[in-house]
């Protein structure tokens, strides 16, 4: 199987970014290990879909329409999206003779049971060894295209693709984003800290109403304003 045929198929299902990161370049910081879903696992695919742009320019932070609307954008529509890319990547891999494990889409946030596999992979760490993006000061993947306004996919492969990281150069939040911190001072319970978030301050309040606000705000993922290099 050519690498390219994997990526091109991805696409053409629907994805915006795709990436290959190899698993000897992950570190501890991304969670389970992928021999854990993959036994003699190799590789690392990483699907991005980017969010609507209508979406999250309405959002306040607040518990309101616009909010509820979000959670049903994402829960009936987005997430969805992503994890049927997944199950058709793996159905491709496994035609080619590999082995695939699409892994839950709402387990690439932030461990919360420790101890359990499907709550434990951090999506985000993974998007950056494949050379998708850096992480912001808003602790989310800020990609060149779209900011931070993509949310991610992972699968977990016993294929050995090539890294999709083009440098090895890893940007830290203040190389990424400058002296901005509009998102350290929007967060509506003051969650985020200069490269740190309280876990549970923005859980709760992402349990309340989605919230994304930090996702909303960034200049990086607006359109007409300029991107991000990272
Ligand atoms: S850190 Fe959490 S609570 Fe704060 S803006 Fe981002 S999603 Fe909202
Ligand atoms: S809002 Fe500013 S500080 Fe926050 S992630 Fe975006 S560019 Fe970085």
């Amino acid at each position: 199987m050519k690498p390219d045929d994997l990526m091109a198929y991805t696409k053409s299902i629907g994805a915006d970014l795709v990436g290959f990161a190899r698993v000897e370049d992950l570190d501890e910081s991304v969670g389970s290990l992928p021999e854990q879903f993959i036994p003699g696992a190799r590789s690392i695919i990483v699907i991005g879909l980017k969010m609507v742009d209508g979406i999250l320019d309405r959002l306040t932070g607040e518990i309101n329409h616009w909010s509820f609307n979000l959670k049903s954008y994402l829960f009936n529509y987005h997430y969805m999206e992503l994890e049927k890319m997944s199950g058709l990547t793996a159905r491709f891999l496994e035609k080619q003779g590999y082995s695939a494990y699409p892994i839950q889409v709402l387990a690439g946030g932030t461990p919360r049971k420790e101890g359990l596999l499907h709550s434990a992979f951090a999506f985000k760490r993974a998007a950056v060894a494949a050379g998708l993006g850096n992480i912001g000061k808003n602790t989310l993947l800020i990609t060149p295209e779209f900011g931070p306004r993509v949310r991610l996919a992972c699968l977990v492969t016993d294929a050995p693709l090539p890294s999709t990281r083009k440098k090895d150069e890893l940007l830290t939040p203040e190389q990424v984003c400058g002296s901005c911190k509009i998102c350290i001072e929007k967060c509506p319970v003051s969650a985020l800290g200069v490269n740190t978030i309280d876990k549970q301050k923005c859980q709760f309040w992402m349990d309340q109403c989605q919230c994304a606000l930090c996702m909303a705000v960034c200049p990086k993922g607006k359109r007409g304003e300029k991107r991000a290099t990272g």
